[in-house]
């Protein structure tokens, strides 16, 4: 079974990302837990996280098709030792914030070199981040997104992300993420039934199918390869629907939270029945 939905606004509380999602009739949703774009959030209290839970409870949500986001500040590979403990310290409560709603995954973007230290030391640092918070948790998952490599930002290639997964101690606990803009953006070809396959075989390889564990539907504003992350609407971009349709007849994609983020949320509704339209 397919589990299609959106990155949903948790603006006025966490438990009301679940009613939005169910608004838009997804099956699936993403959430940010706190502000995505500040250091300091308040914790979530006893009674919105009984709301939160009781709220998916009531419209279906399993944490399996839950999948929040953690903040856009966090750099797990920071080179700076003072802003790589802040970001650990940030992405330890974001952790933890999934363990008092229940959830079982925090999906993340590994992280930038920032110019000031080599690609795979960062990589190393990032894997060092990961093993630190799960030490300190359970149950959650972390869900390494990979990244256009717009910048700095490592994770745009299959081999970066495998080089994480080699390092983390406990690999029950680590999972991926793939975004088709993204991906398109850092050079998989995923437009054309040959490019699809061709893709896939070289994360099962590099990577493994069973680490695959959500995707993000985005189409593309940028070229293939072009390394600039720019979302559109489904169809609307150069990667273009025949993508969307072959995922929705594949079974490697069952059973895993399938979020769009495309610009357009007033178009989220008709963009989840086009994608059921097509299994
Ligand atoms: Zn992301
Ligand atoms: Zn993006």
């Amino acid at each position: 079974m397919k589990f299609v939905g959106a990155h949903v606004s948790a603006g006025a509380g966490v438990s009301n990302a679940p009613v939005n999602a169910h608004e838009i009739g997804a099956r699936a949703f993403a959430l940010f837990t706190r502000n995505p774009s500040r250091w300091q959030s308040k914790p979530i209290s006893v009674k919105e996280a009984e709301a939160f839970k009781s709220n998916c409870a009531r419209l279906g949500y399993a944490p399996s098709q839950i999948l929040p986001h953690d903040s856009y500040l966090i750099n797990l590979g920071a080179p700076d030792s003072e802003k790589l403990q802040m970001s650990r310290d940030a992405f330890l409560d974001e952790m933890q914030r999934c363990e008092q709603l229940g959830l079982t995954m925090l999906n993340f973007h590994p992280g930038s070199h920032l110019k000031m230290i080599p690609a795979d030391d960062c990589l190393d640092l990032i894997a060092d981040s990961i093993n630190l918070t799960l030490d300190k948790t359970t149950g959650v998952k972390a869900v390494i997104e990979n990244t256009a490599g717009q910048g700095s930002n490592l994770g745009y290639s299959f081999a970066q992300i495998a080089r994480i997964i080699d390092r983390i101690e406990d690999k029950s606990r680590i999972g991926v993420c793939i975004d088709s803009c993204h991906a398109f953006a850092a050079g998989y070809d995923l437009s054309t039934p040959e490019g699809y396959e061709a893709t896939w075989k070289e994360f099962d390889e590099t990577i493994g199918l069973g680490y695959l564990s959500a995707m993000h539907l985005n189409d593309t504003k940028k070229g293939l390869a072009s390394k600039v992350d720019r979302h559109e609407s489904l169809g609307k971009g150069v990667l273009g629907s025949l993508f969307f349709s072959m995922l929705m007849k594949d079974p490697r994609m069952d059973n895993i939270p399938l979020i769009l983020e495309t610009p357009d949320e007033g178009l989220w509704a008709e963009e989840i029945a086009w994608l059921y339209s097509q299994e």
